[in-house]
């Protein structure tokens, strides 16, 4: 794990790349962040978590650092331990995860449990849409209290290095390290509902798009050419056929723009997650 330290003091601000080694845009707009020598009125770490499966250009080495956490610093898995590495790097801090995926173009946020700085950090990043995961959410860095996620876009393009970097300097002016306003494009906010797994060894394919609506009754993808029909209507999340293993994707409800949402109830940001309602 590299760890980058900018500006003076303790900070208690941080940007991740590379929790996925397969997904390179965080890293590299880490590096174009540091290349530019900024200027920061406060500091911030900025880490490449997952280094061992960035060089080989893979998820993960032994299991995935996004479903771990916390890890544990005994494991025999290298990102168990590496989990409870990052842990540490992490603790106190504001947090911006930077991920990427075969299933959409543009940016998006990630969130779960909802907390009074989650909500300031997302309002303010350049993003049409934020997905709330937190029935999905154990072992993944958005569970963690200071820690959102965004999902840059296709993986190992170009486009997602510039989206990646664009929510990294947002961020980062939101935390007051770097100076200038940052967007505040009020995104609609997706609530997953549950994950659909897929049947090993079946040839899966998404016919809709991701955040638009599928109605009670519509095909939504194809398995060995037979239809998935939507029993009641939901809008696909992190959706496509070959995405991921065992994951077809996410179904979700539309709960409309951040604005219009209620104030978290549990604003203070330092309180853990409840324990025992994740379900993946
Ligand atoms: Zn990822």
């Amino acid at each position: 794990m590299q760890v980058h330290t900018v500006g003076d003091g303790a900070p208690e601000v941080a940007v991740v790349g590379a929790v996925h080694g397969d997904e390179p845009c965080g890293a590299r707009a880490i590096e174009r962040f540091l290349e530019s020598e900024p200027d920061v009125d406060r500091p911030a770490k900025l880490i490449v978590a997952n280094e061992h499966a960035l060089e080989r250009g893979v998820r993960y080495v032994d299991t995935d650092l996004n479903r771990c956490l916390p890890g544990d610093p005994e494991s025999d898995q290298y990102e168990e331990r590496l989990a409870a590495e990052l842990m540490d790097e992490v603790r106190g801090c504001v947090a911006l995860g930077i991920h990427s995926t075969v299933s959409y173009d543009r940016p998006f946020a990630n969130v779960a449990y909802l907390n009074e700085r989650k909500r300031e950090a997302v309002a303010h990043l350049p993003v049409e849409s934020v997905v709330d995961f937190t029935v999905v959410a154990d072992g993944r860095s958005v569970e963690l209290p200071g820690f959102v996620d965004i999902e840059a876009g296709h993986q190992g393009s170009a486009a997602a290095v510039d989206n990646a970097y664009d929510c990294l300097v947002a961020f980062l002016q939101t935390a007051d390290v770097l100076p200038g306003d940052p967007p505040a494009p009020d995104p609609d906010v997706y609530e997953v509902t549950e994950p659909i797994y897929k049947e090993p060894g079946r040839t899966y394919r998404f016919r809709g798009e991701n955040f638009e609506r599928v109605p009670a009754g519509e095909r939504f993808a194809t398995v060995d050419g037979e239809d998935l029909v939507a029993d009641e209507e939901f809008w696909p999340v992190l959706m496509s056929g070959d995405g991921h293993d065992v994951l077809l994707g996410y179904r979700s409800t539309h709960r409309g723009p951040l604005s219009t949402l209620p104030e978290p109830e549990h604003g203070d940001a330092t309180a853990d997650p409840p324990a025992d309602e994740a379900t993946d």
